[in-house]
């Protein structure tokens, strides 16, 4: 008889007392069939255009509302010409780890780049924004240490804590940071909050002066993931940290390239000294292949924000007239201030149902489910960008009119 998997998840796959791995795979294999074809799945769908604001699958064309190249920046002339022209120069590839051989002057140009951005002096880069979170993490923390997150950070912040002592805070509770903070007492060397600028799911703020003052009130360090934030918020594109003046008050600064510079990597901006510490003490930053030369193209990108604020302030735009668009129909789309526009279904069939519909009506979102948010909390998560037109913004609000209707929103 075929199993119904309905009610299942990714992460009821990851441990099955008495399964090997192999076994466990086959039985993934029948979820995954099983969700496939019934449309419940949305995940590695594949595009064969570029990224951009209209794609094309299997040749159907799509409004797409997944990226995160929130300006558009890895289709910008300019953008493109820095990474041709850094591989003309350097070739394909670093050739090695930057301990042994793959530290470049690209490279140094970008951490200068980085850190400049973000008013600091150092920076180091990973090759991916998860492992900036997950390694930098790693090599900072120690077993006596403890970490206070919210709920809400992104999984590389999860991984990077999960073999330390740690407690996840209700999104945004401030009680919670403050209880949780009093009860770490002075027993912990260290005592580390970390939370995002913008929140990947919700797209709302973190309360960042607040979470400050109770970090100095209880003597503990703040690290602030904005890979939602940077190029989105802030007068200048500095993120939540700008919007707040809280240059002197945060002590680690963490962030992708992979969202508003339009390309692959991860920073973490922080003191000279703890950045060197991570230079030498980061395994994954020490004995992984440094970015490729095409990472020139994120020098390039980082300048163009502040040279052209033009795409901050039509991504701005973008922003307003898509949420009141999403407002007027009525829609839950919680308290969102980013560009992160997620509607509250709550069952994650319905999610899945509707998701699926979307697409066959010409609009690609993502649908997020369990364990990326709680259990009846399924949404539909859509990404607005500066290249998005008002009339492709339309096309996609009148959809929403019909599914609303469809499905009893
Ligand atoms: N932090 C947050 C808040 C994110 O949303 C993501 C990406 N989804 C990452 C870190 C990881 O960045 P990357 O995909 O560039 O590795």
């Amino acid at each position: 008889m075929k199993q119904n998997f309905d009610n299942n998840s990714f992460r009821d796959f990851e441990y099955i007392a008495g399964m090997d791995a192999w076994a466990r795979a086959k039985l993934f294999q029948a979820y995954l069939d099983d969700q496939t074809l019934k449309h419940q799945l949305n995940y590695r769908l594949q595009v064969d255009s570029g990224c951009g604001p209209v794609i094309s699958m299997n040749g159907q064309r799509l409004i797409s509302l997944v990226s995160n190249d929130y300006l558009g920046f890895t289709q910008h002339p300019a953008v493109i010409k820095a990474a041709v022209d850094g591989i003309n120069k350097y070739g394909t590839g670093a050739g090695a780890s930057p301990a042994i051989g793959g530290h470049y002057d690209y490279i140094e140009q970008l951490e200068k780049a980085i850190a400049k951005f973000f008013r600091k002096e150092h920076a180091i880069i990973y090759t991916t924004g998860y492992t900036s979170n997950s390694a930098s993490l790693q090599a900072i923390l120690t077993r006596d240490d403890l970490v206070i997150m919210d709920s809400g950070v992104h999984t590389s912040v999860m991984e990077g804590c999960q073999c330390f002592n740690r407690k996840t805070v209700k999104h945004n509770d401030l009680n919670a940071y403050e209880h949780v903070l009093k009860m770490a007492g002075k027993k912990h060397p260290l005592v580390l909050v970390i939370i995002d600028g913008v929140y990947s799911q919700d797209g709302d703020l973190a309360p960042l002066r607040e979470i400050i003052g109770l970090c100095k009130k209880y003597g503990a360090k703040l690290m602030v993931d904005d890979a939602h934030g940077t190029g989105v918020i802030g007068k200048t594109g500095r993120g939540l940290i700008e919007v707040c003046d809280a240059w002197n008050d945060v002590d680690l600064i963490t962030g992708t390239f992979s969202k508003t510079f339009g390309h692959i990597g991860g920073y973490v901006v922080g003191s000279k000294e703890m950045v060197n510490y991570l230079k030498y003490q980061s395994k994954q930053h020490l004995f992984s292949a440094s970015l490729s030369p095409a990472a020139l193209s994120i020098v390039k990108a980082i300048e163009l924000i502040d040279e052209e604020p033009l795409w901050m302030s039509v991504l701005k735009d973008n922003c307003k007239y898509f949420r009141h668009g999403l407002q007027q129909l009525g829609l839950n789309i919680g308290n969102t201030q980013s560009a992160i526009f997620p509607v509250r279904v709550g069952d994650k069939i319905k999610n899945a149902k509707i998701c699926y519909a979307l697409q066959q009506k010409g609009v690609y979102a993502n649908q997020i489910n369990y364990p990326a948010v709680s259990m009846k909390d399924a949404r539909i998560r859509m990404g607005i960008t500066a290249r998005h037109s008002k009339a492709q913004m339309d096309e996609v609000l009148n959809i929403w009119s019909d599914i609303k209707r469809e499905f009893s929103l």
